[in-house]
């Protein structure tokens, strides 16, 4: 046998269970967290991740209060020299400044943080072990379908001088969390919805004397090699150990989409990075890579007769702001509860509640992410967004609370208004600015 179990911690001695009730498809945020909720609750509980941990993913790095929020509740240790607290944001449109600090809220901490996917990942999969989940990585997981149904998993692991082992597993639930191209959901019959916005972004690391700057930072008039304001943002955020993560992103609505070359767009915007940062692309660690983004649950259908996708593989990314992590940790969390509740019961139907749960939990806050997303596609549009916002406190303090999805209850109705006078205050442009509703 030639699976890695992470760690081999001796007092975290799994047993053997060739087919546990539910296999989790993916090691990052996700599945991880999977792991820990459905072990937690006595569920036997198998994580396999193909690649070995500590993995890379390609990311910002950056956790806002609803991901710090998911990570106190399963027991993340804080005091690690790889996290590193962030107090606030610090946005620019131009040359135009505004700090903000975290909102105070109900729920949420009013801090953030950052650090390595390759750390917060491998801790989190730590974690589900510590609660009994057994986590296998080095293990690639295949789709076994007969009659376009599941029926089974086949593993393929790798051995250590290269050879590849296969075993097969019958779990009683699969959850696919498997990332943004999400093969495994793919096989499964998921696919993105091409009528909803979804992101691209590209990120790399440099050295730099202000990576101890406790606020993320972002840049919101980025442009494309026209000279076109583009909806998304470039971003420093800084990890405290005398590096930073510097990224750019850009969303699918905006008209010259086609065409956008987001390294491009990062060396520009690191051409133009505030002095204080002392970066250029010369000074760069690592040579920039890039992912996507689908966002708005975009991707479906989300529950089969045995299975749930939850995070990247049912689109959760947030589209105002391009997180992923946080959602990744919310949906494994639902999902963890419905499947609890199948197995309990020997219902497996009632996987799909999980659907109608994310609907309440997200819906309203992702119709109107998608039409604002759609809103500032339009350069114009986005422009006067970001030059009326930036000279307001108040406002942008609000627009922070919107974007990182901090509201409390009881303003979301507001959340809505504000934006539909938004919408007539700045109606130009040819195209309609609503199209998906
Ligand atoms: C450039 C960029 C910057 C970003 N910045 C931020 C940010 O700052 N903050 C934020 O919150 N979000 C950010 N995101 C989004 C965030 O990275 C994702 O939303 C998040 O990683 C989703 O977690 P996940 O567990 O769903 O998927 P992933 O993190 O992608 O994890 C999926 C895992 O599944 C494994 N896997 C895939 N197929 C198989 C298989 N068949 N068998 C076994 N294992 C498999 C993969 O190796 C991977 O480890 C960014 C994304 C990009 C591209």
């Amino acid at each position: 046998m030639n699976s890695h179990w992470i760690y081999g911690a001796p007092n975290l001695t799994h047993s053997m269970n060739p087919n546990p009730q539910v296999l989790v498809v993916g090691g990052g945020p996700g599945g991880a967290a999977a792991g820990y909720w459905l072990a937690k609750a006595g569920v036997s509980v198998t994580v396999v991740e193909k690649k070995k941990y500590p993995r890379d993913k390609t990311c910002g790095d950056g956790l806002t209060p609803r991901a710090i929020h998911q990570l106190l509740a399963m027991g993340f240790e804080f005091d690690i020299p790889t996290m590193h607290r962030i107090n606030g944001l610090r946005a620019y449109a131009g040359s135009s400044k505004i700090e903000i600090p975290w909102p105070e809220h109900t729920i949420y901490p009013n801090w953030g943080g950052v650090i390595r996917r390759a750390d917060l990942d491998m801790d989190v999969a730590q974690l589900a072990a510590k609660q009994g989940a057994v986590v296998r990585d080095g293990t690639e997981a295949h789709a076994v379908l007969e009659d376009g149904v599941l029926a089974g998993v086949e593993l393929k692991i790798k051995g250590e001088s290269g050879e590849i082992e296969t075993e097969r597993l019958e779990p009683d639930i699969v959850v696919v969390a498997d990332g943004s191209l999400s093969r495994f959901g793919r096989a499964l019959g998921t696919e993105r919805r091409r009528d909803y916005p979804y992101g691209m972004a590209v990120r790399g690391y440099f050295e730099s004397p202000n990576s101890h700057d406790d606020m993320l930072e972002s840049q919101l008039h980025i442009m494309d090699s026209q000279g076109r304001t583009m909806p998304g943002y470039g971003w420093i955020f800084p990890l405290g150990d005398g590096t930073i993560n510097v990224g750019a992103g850009a969303l699918s609505s905006f008209k010259g989409w086609k065409d956008i070359n987001t390294s491009r767009i990062l060396e520009s915007y690191v051409d133009g990075l505030p002095g204080y940062w002392e970066v250029t692309m010369d000074s760069k660690l690592t040579r920039p890579l890039g992912g996507k983004l689908p966002m708005a649950m975009s991707v479906g259908p989300k529950v089969g007769r045995n299975w749930i996708a939850i995070g990247d593989a049912s689109g959760a990314v947030n589209p105002f702001n391009g997180e992923g992590i946080d959602y990744a940790y919310e949906t494994a969390r639902l999902a963890s509860g419905y499947i609890i509740e199948a197995l309990g019961s020997g219902d497996l139907t009632r996987l799909r509640r999980y659907e109608d749960a994310l609907e309440d939990e997200y819906g309203d806050y992702h119709r109107v992410a998608r039409a604002f997303v759609i809103a500032v596609g339009n350069p114009a549009v986005m422009r006067t967004l970001t030059s009326i916002g930036i000279r307001s406190k108040p406002l942008m303090e609000w627009v922070l609370k919107v974007m990182a999805n901090l509201l409390e209850p009881e303003e979301f109705g507001m959340a809505e208004r504000v934006y539909h006078i938004i919408e007539k205050l700045v109606k130009v442009g040819p195209e309609p600015l609503i199209r998906s509703r």
